[in-house]
């Protein structure tokens, strides 16, 4: 969390990538990355805050049987009411996006109504800070002082940069977990973030600007929904136990 970046940016980033493709074609042909049939296919939303491309995007390619696709907010807003999500089995918000039209918010809904399996990572916890719906979907909320249009009751988030984090376990039978012992990175704590009570913790960390809870699962609708706030940056995107707990928890979503 630090600064929003002019959406041009990000815009000049993707046509500058041949790894991210838009067209349907490629969807279809099952071929984003190259990698045949029967894979998971995700749309990975970004948008709105800085992020180590590079590290970030080989995290996902060093996974089996994944294909991605990213979209930059808002460009992902408006493909939730068209049939091109039908061709993702995941969707990862990686984005701290706001604001979001109202056709929108209706048509994310009713993806979630259908049991669209949503990953939300990191900086994710920040977006739409005045559409109250959002917390629900994503079970809990960093309170942005900037970006908040009214006092909230709750008292403001904060951020600690490039600091070591031990990362408990908190369910060690979790199929998102299984195998994981704890283990410490360096990368960004939240502070004073609200967790929604109903979810199921999965992480959590002693770290003393943290909030203890980091990490947790819950049903939207008839979505399953995964939180991990962890994964800032290039360190933590190289650390193996974070890339397993990501790809478990990637098929864990996928998972009927
Ligand atoms: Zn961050």
């Amino acid at each position: 969390m630090k600064k929003l970046t002019p959406l041009i940016f990000y815009v000049l980033l993707i046509v500058a990538s041949c790894k991210v493709s838009k067209s349907s074609a490629d969807i279809t042909n099952k071929s984003i990355n190259g990698r045949g049939e029967g894979n998971i296919r995700i749309l990975i939303v970004t948008g709105g805050h800085g992020f180590d491309r590079p590290a970030f995007f080989e995290m996902f390619n060093s996974m089996k049987n994944i294909e991605w696709v990213e979209s930059v907010q808002p460009e992902a807003q408006k493909m939730f009411g068209e049939e091109t999500i039908n061709d993702y089995d995941i969707l990862v918000f990686y984005d701290m996006y706001e604001p979001i039209q109202e056709e929108e918010k209706i048509a994310f809904l009713k993806l979630l109504e259908k049991g669209k399996p949503i990953l939300f990572l990191h900086h994710a916890l920040v977006s739409h800070q005045n559409w109250p719906e959002y917390r629900k979907i994503l079970g809990g909320k960093y309170y942005e002082e900037r970006l908040l249009q009214e006092k909230p009751n709750h008292p403001y988030s904060n951020y600690l940069h490039d600091t070591d984090v031990d990362i408990k376990i908190l369910q060690k039978d979790h199929p998102i977990t299984k195998g994981l012992s704890d283990f410490k990175v360096n990368d960004e704590v939240y502070g004073n973030t609200e967790v929604l009570p109903g979810v199921v913790p999965i992480l959590g960390t002693t770290h003393p600007n943290s909030t203890y809870t980091i990490g947790w699962e819950h049903k939207y609708a008839n979505s399953k929904i995964v939180f991990l706030q962890p994964g800032h940056g290039a360190s933590i995107f190289a650390d193996d136990n974070y890339r397993r707990l990501l790809y478990q928890a990637i098929e864990y979503l996928m998972k009927k």
